[in-house]
């Protein structure tokens, strides 16, 4: 069934235009595959563009060979070759069908039928092929879901959630980035009744679904959704007692300042700042260190007060850490409400963070030795009153300044 053409330059990008020429080719079909279309069709940026084709992997592996484009094996027994085409990739999938499941994964094999391949997809939104010519080719009645900002299961939610409990997590997430109004009744009401699926989930697969929701232009109204249905306190018990009022707070201030979306201080609002918290989240969702110090460093880092002299600030930007010091600013300032008064001083301070730069502390190891110090414990106690005292100087003092004044040792 045609549903109209996608207009988009990214269609002639030599990416597509190639790997659809030739997958295409003798007696075969390629096709670009959901989330490129579903955002070009919702004014969103389109970040990768995946294939779909009838190809087998080895006969895409084949054919990419013969055309000189650099092939990947991401996974060809699943079906699926990326191929490097000017430093972007191409995620290449073979059309599937589902041949059983074991509830966490579905378990498949490859097929000839677009209808299948679009069946066994989780959303309608992300159903939506695109042929060479744009020609739009719509299986599950895609097209007005993506018109009508419906986030809906292909087929019935409980059996489609009982295949694979992630999706569960991806009908909040997609929800969050597409949803218009209310979540689908029938998809709200299966997550609910099957809501215990998650706890069988894999670390990686919740952090990175959590991780996208959060990234989301608004995830406030979705993870709304996700506590009312009581999944949020199955992934997150730390959000339980808490409540999730903070994160309408950050929203707001976001909008009214203009600060990026930044998924993990999100996060921030939604559970206790304590350290043995972050730390529990972070081991069981398997975060990675970036996120587990950001985490613990803001848990070990106090407010700042909105009247604190420029001077003193630069002071507790050089001994601390900045990052944390920022994060708990902005979660103040969210709290406080970006017209309260304190939460105004805080964002001049918060602005002087951001075009400040850390300086270099003149001195080093060296100069002392210079002067008679042995390397040592001595000469590290030395150095550190000096920097003491360069930093209590507001970081004027310079080097000669400092070195003049340094006792001479025995
Ligand atoms: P984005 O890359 O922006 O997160 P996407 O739509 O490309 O969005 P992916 O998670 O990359 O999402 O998955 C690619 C496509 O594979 C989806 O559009 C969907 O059709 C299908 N898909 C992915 N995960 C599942 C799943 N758990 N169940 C069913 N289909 C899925
Ligand atoms: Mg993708």
């Amino acid at each position: 069934m045609s549903a109209g053409r996608l207009d988009t330059p990214w269609l002639n990008d030599p990416g597509p235009r190639r790997l659809l020429a030739l997958l295409g080719a003798d007696g075969e079909e390629a096709r670009i595959v959901g989330g490129a279309i579903r955002n070009t069709l919702t004014g969103q940026p389109v970040t990768d563009i995946d294939i779909a084709t009838t190809c087998p992997p080895g006969e895409t592996m084949r054919r990419l060979q013969a055309a000189d484009i650099k092939a990947v094996d991401t996974g060809m027994e699943h079906g699926t070759v990326t191929a490097v085409i000017d430093g972007h990739g191409y995620e290449i999938t073979t059309l599937r069908e589902d041949v059983e499941t074991d509830g966490r994964r579905a378990v498949v094999r490859f097929g000839r039928s677009w209808q299948h391949d679009a069946e066994r997809r989780d959303f309608t939104i992300n159903a939506l092929y695109a042929e060479a010519d744009g020609t739009l080719v719509d299986l599950v009645g895609a097209r007005a879901d993506i018109e009508a900002r419906l986030v809906r299961f292909i087929g019935d939610p409980e059996q489609r959630i009982a295949e694979d409990c992630l999706r569960i997590l991806r009908f909040f997430r997609f929800f969050a980035w597409y949803g218009r109004g209310r979540p689908d009744a029938e998809g709200l009401k299966a997550c609910a009744r099957l809501k215990d699926g998650v706890r069988g989930l894999s670390a990686e697969r919740i952090w990175a679904e959590m991780r996208k929701l959060l990234a989301a232009p608004d995830p406030s109204r979705a993870l709304l959704w996700m506590r009312q249905a009581g999944v949020l306190s199955l992934v997150l018990p730390e959000s339980e007692k808490w409540g999730i009022d903070g994160i309408h707070a950050l929203m707001a201030a976001e909008r009214a300042l203009g600060w990026q979306s930044d998924a993990v201080l999100r996060l921030m609002t939604l559970i206790p700042l304590r350290t043995d918290v972050v730390e529990t989240l972070c081991d069981r969702w398997k975060t990675g260190n970036r996120v587990r110090e950001r985490l613990v460093s803001v848990s070990q880092t106090d407010g700042v007060a909105p009247d604190m002299a420029t001077d003193d600030f630069e002071r507790l930007l050089y001994e601390g850490d900045p990052q944390a010091i920022s994060d708990r600013m902005r979660l103040d300032i969210a709290g406080l409400g970006p017209e309260d008064a304190g939460a105004r001083s805080l964002v001049g301070l918060l602005d002087h963070a951001q075009s400040w730069t850390r300086p270099a502390f003149p001195v080093t190891g060296r100069d002392l030795m210079a002067q008679g110090f042995d390397s040592g414990p001595a000469l590290g106690t030395a150095l550190h009153a000096l920097e003491k005292r360069w930093v209590e100087s507001g970081f004027a003092l310079d080097r000669d300044t400092l070195l003049a004044d340094v006792p001479v040792p025995e």
